[in-house]
């Protein structure tokens, strides 16, 4: 019997980007001899991505929409995605046409194959300059050093997962959503192919220096406690060196009758302690306000519409 592949698809101001996609997803998936449909998560865009996804999904319902209250975020859309599709694998793709939907023939023969998560690993990245590329670079390194989950370097969101990880995750309900990591903590048969990342067919990248800070931040206290250990770790280097400290000027104080004078060495160890305490907050800072956000259990998400869905009333259902 025919499978159902469901393609998740997040949309934040991606207009210049539909058409084609659309077109080439349907190419490649027609030629696989199953059902698909496809999920357009709309993230709150605010140019013409919803009314040209409306038009589409007018001319068949394998097009289907769910369009969020507001804009929430790359994860948070993917997630919405994961969590209203009704496919038997799901695959998770960017609208830009970075990730070449052709890539999917391969995925799904994986899968096939009995994996159950068949993620796309990027072996080059065409068209994003110097500085992403370093930064990305050292993120996913400085990621695995960080956390003791095997989280495969250089691998975005691209990738396809069987309903078995798609109910994985859906039980899952952190806020602070890194899905790669969160598919790797997951387990199963995981497998990688590798890609050629393409640049982007139009517009911008949604995620700036900021963002991307922001979404490192979540990759490593979701999924690592070595920041806070490194606060302790400090701690007892630091005492370690005062108490030396704290011994030669006793003995320069008993012993000699040469001692140390003026503030500057007093202001330098003052400041010295008051960074690294101030540091050392800051990272507690970091898993406090992290912690906050879980515990007021607030939606994910909110829907304020749902397009070619058979199931349950298709107008603002919270999900
Ligand atoms: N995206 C989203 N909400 C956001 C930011 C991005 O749904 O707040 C979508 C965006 O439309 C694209 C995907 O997430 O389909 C990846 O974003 P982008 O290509 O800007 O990221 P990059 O490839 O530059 O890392
Ligand atoms: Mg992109």
């Amino acid at each position: 019997m025919a499978k159902l592949i469901s393609i998740i698809i997040p949309i934040y101001n991606e207009e210049g980007n539909i058409y084609l996609l659309k077109k080439r997803l349907f190419d490649i998936l027609e030629k696989l001899n199953e059902n698909f449909e496809l999920v357009f998560v709309n993230d709150g865009s605010k140019d013409k991505s919803f009314e040209i996804l409306k038009e589409l999904s007018k001319e068949t319902e394998k097009i289907k929409i769910i369009n969020l209250s507001r804009n929430f975020g790359h994860q948070i859309a993917v997630s919405a995605g994961i969590e209203n599709c009704n496919g038997d694998c799901a695959v998770i793709i960017d609208a830009d046409l970075q990730d070449p939907p052709e890539l999917i023939i391969e995925l799904y023969e994986k899968w096939k194959e009995g994996y159950d998560v068949v993620y796309a690993q990027r072996e080059k990245r065409k068209g994003e300059n110097f500085f992403k590329l370093a930064t990305a670079s050292i993120f996913y390194r400085v990621l695995k050093q960080f956390t003791n989950i095997d989280i495969p370097v250089d691998t975005g969101d691209f990738r396809l997962i069987d309903r078995k990880v798609i109910n994985a995750l859906n039980t899952m309900p952190e806020r602070q959503r890194f899905i790669r990591g969160m598919i790797s903590w997951i387990g199963y048969k995981q497998i990688g192919v590798k890609f050629v990342r393409e640049k982007r067919h139009s517009g911008e990248t949604k995620y700036p220096l900021k963002k991307m800070l922001k979404f490192a931040l979540t990759g490593i206290t979701s999924f690592s406690f070595l920041p806070l250990q490194f606060a302790t770790y400090l701690g007892f280097i630091v005492s370690g060196f005062s108490f030396i400290i704290v011994l030669f000027v006793l003995y320069l104080k008993f012993f000699t009758n040469k001692t140390i004078q003026g503030w500057s060495s007093l202001a330098i160890i003052i400041l010295f302690m008051g960074g690294i305490q101030l540091i050392c907050t800051g990272i507690i800072g970091e898993y406090l306000g992290r912690i906050g956000e879980e515990v007021k259990h607030r939606p994910l998400y909110l829907i304020d519409e749902k397009v070619n869905f058979k199931d349950k009333e298709e107008k603002n259902i919270k999900s």
